[in-house]
């Protein structure tokens, strides 16, 4: 049977119900200078952020338009993905009703927000290769799940998901599909964004966190059909991404080619180390990794976490997720920080 998707039956009632919030800005930012503005209870002396930020982030969303290649309509921005995330909670999962469904190992946040938001997480463990397990998947779909969060390239595990994989759970699934694209970047897939016109079910996430080098600004990006952009710009506060953070990310994308060339050392000091660490003696598997971290094996991740902790040096212990036992992540640093961490590793008793 032919999947018939209407996005408002996904839309919970309240936000269907709601006329998209608009403050007088909204139609001005653009005129700039030449108004008086009177408007909004602001200061009027100039101090470079005496006013409200444009709600609608035009000029920052243009610009990732062009580098994206994806029309502004599509895109929605945020405090971080996480303010992204979970507004998509919010718009679509009714608290104590709806259930979402996750695919551990992978990235805490998508809990930490379902439990935030009230939602029931199903998670369905990835296979030992670490890809969704698709028919597991669909076995724990109901009339109530609105969301499946493919995380991919995944964290922690470092892998991007099949392609097939991915396309299956689009064309199945009734609800909608979250693709949190933190690491892709870094990748050598290509984005799910090309493919945007083919899924209505389709949501993107993507972030300036990583690659761009601005974890500090918090911007995080949504991209999806228009119909979706506009159920979240509904809900999203007016001014949830700040002047400064506009500011900042507009400047770095306009220098597009140093993020490029960032992207490219960090990808050769992966490689490198990802060579070195088979030399230590006590690592036993370094996973194949698509993003700017690698997953390594141990034999015993809890001590040589304290090793290095001891050493000033901190990493991560995933040893406590699925699949994942005796597992640290090496997030790459600089030249300089690889070559210390190699020494310090290669030196541990
Ligand atoms: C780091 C990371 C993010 C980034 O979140 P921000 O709130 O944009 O900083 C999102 N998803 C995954 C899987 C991550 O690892």
């Amino acid at each position: 049977m032919e999947k018939v998707f209407e996005l408002n039956k996904l839309v919970r009632p309240n936000v269907l119900a709601l006329e998209a919030y608009s403050s007088a800005r909204d139609e001005y930012t653009a005129e700039g200078s030449k108004m008086i503005f009177l408007d909004a209870n602001e200061n009027p002396n100039e101090t470079g952020v005496n006013r409200y930020p444009d709600p609608q982030q035009k000029k920052l969303k243009s610009k990732l338009a062009e580098i994206k290649n994806i029309p502004t309509k599509n895109i929605l921005l945020g405090n971080g993905s996480d303010e992204v995330l979970d507004l998509i909670y919010r718009a679509f999962c009714e608290p104590a009703k709806d259930n979402i469904i996750t695919l551990p190992p992978t990235y805490g946040m998508y809990n930490v927000l379902a439990g935030i938001n009230n939602i029931e997480s199903r998670e369905v463990l990835l296979t030992g290769d670490f890809e969704p397990n698709v028919d597991e998947i669909f076995k724990n779909v109901d009339k109530n799940t609105k969301l499946i969060f493919l995380c991919s390239p995944n964290n922690p595990t470092g892998n991007s998901f099949s392609r097939k994989n991915i396309a299956e759970i689009l064309e199945k699934f009734e609800g909608l599909v979250v693709i949190d694209e933190a690491y892709i970047d870094f990748s050598e897939q290509a984005s799910w964004i090309e493919d945007l016109d083919k899924y209505p079910n389709l949501i993107i996430t993507q972030t300036l966190s990583k690659a761009f080098g601005m974890a500090g600004i918090r911007l995080g990006i949504c991209y999806a059909s228009k119909e979706i952009i506009a159920v979240l710009n509904k809900i999203k506060p007016p001014y949830n991404v700040n002047e400064l953070t506009q500011n900042r990310a507009q400047y770095r994308l306009q220098n597009i080619s140093e993020v490029n060339r960032e992207i490219a050392d960090i990808l050769i000091e992966r490689d490198t180390l990802s060579k070195v660490l088979l030399e230590v003696k006590f690592i036993k598997k370094i996973y194949r990794s698509d993003a700017n971290f690698l997953l390594v094996k141990v034999d015993d991740a809890l001590k040589r976490y304290n090793q290095l902790l001891s050493k000033g040096i901190v990493i991560r212990n995933r040893t406590k997720q699925p699949l994942c036992e005796n597992t640290l992540r090496f997030t790459i640093g600089t030249k300089e920080e690889n070559l210390k961490l190699i020494k310090v590793l290669k030196n541990l008793d």
